[in-house]
């Protein structure tokens, strides 16, 4: 080929082989998203999609959130994260399980993906007792992690199994105690429930952080490994593109308003000064990026 012909044969290549590429990307892998942390490796799990309608936040009239967000319903994930450390396997969270059929319960799948088995799952550490959060803990009346040992904060357990928080609890929330109930029973017959309170670690590189408010005893878990950070913040924050620019705004689903408000301004004024990486159970797939304070408010910056 001489040099004419082999430009010609570059040229289209480039006119041919680039347009049909760039019309059909390759869909990323989920373990190629995967964010090293010292010694633990975390992969993003895609639980499902969903999004968030502006009249659940509250501290500003809608017009005004309509305007800070931009677009209206919020888009936002279920995300669930794998940690590997060494040859150990844990999870943050399990998502939805069968409680969403329609648009959520993908871990399972997900974990495949990355060529994990249920088995493989040696610890699970639950943000909170919510339904999105602890829905995949069980399959068929049975622990979908047979081998995980799943880590509760002793006072989220004893608010959603307490009587008089029931019946305090809102008319439309209150469905969701006897569901909380029925997950944990199964756990506690299997002898897989591990209390702790928030401050402790809870396994090497990781410990427990108090973010209360959202729910009694809704807890974050920090990895600190090697001089690298990341911490997974559960729902210290639920629609991204409304409330890092306005951290004041709640959610209807937050137990205690005041403290959910003050536990995010607290965080986010924290995690912008140390420049602490986040992951995120409802931020848009894969949940992960740095907080950025604002003239006003703050931002998420992609992690590079
Ligand atoms: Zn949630």
């Amino acid at each position: 080929m001489n040099t004419l012909q082999y430009l010609l044969a570059l040229m289209l290549v480039v006119l041919f082989a680039v347009p049909a590429e760039a019309a059909k990307p390759a869909p990323q892998p989920t373990a190629e998203r995967a964010v090293q942390v010292g010694n633990c490796s975390v992969v993003p799990l895609l639980d499902g999609s969903h999004s968030f309608s502006l009249n659940l936040f509250k501290g500003a009239d809608e017009a005004a959130m309509l305007k800070i967000a931009g677009t209206q319903p919020i888009p936002g994930s279920f995300n669930v994260f794998l940690i590997k450390r060494g040859k150990d396997r844990f999870l943050v969270d399990t998502g939805n399980g069968t409680l969403r059929p329609d648009r959520a319960g993908q871990l399972l799948l997900r974990l495949q993906d990355v060529n994990t088995a249920p088995a493989d799952i040696s610890k699970i550490f639950i943000t909170h007792l919510h339904g999105d959060h602890i829905g995949g803990l069980v399959k068929d009346g049975k622990p979908a992690f047979p081998k995980a040992k799943v880590y509760v904060a002793k006072a989220e357990y004893g608010y959603w199994t307490d009587e008089e928080a029931m019946r305090q609890a809102p008319e439309n929330r209150r469905g969701l105690f006897p569901l909380v109930r029925d997950v944990m029973l199964v756990l506690e017959q299997h002898k897989l429930l591990v209390f702790f309170t928030p401050g402790e670690a809870v396994a090497p590189d990781i410990a427990s952080v108090a973010l209360f408010g959202h729910t009694p005893g809704h807890t974050g878990f920090m990895i600190a490994s090697k001089g690298k950070k990341l911490f997974f913040i559960g729902d210290l924050l639920h629609a991204g593109a409304l409330q890092f620019p306005r951290p004041d705004i709640t959610v209807d689903f937050d137990v205690d308003q005041p403290q959910a408000r003050e536990t995010r301004l607290r965080a986010f004024k924290q995690l912008a000064k140390e420049a602490t990486p986040i992951a995120a159970a409802h931020l848009p797939f894969p949940g992960i990026g740095i907080v950025r304070a604002e003239k006003d408010g703050y931002k998420l910056e992609a992690l590079k």
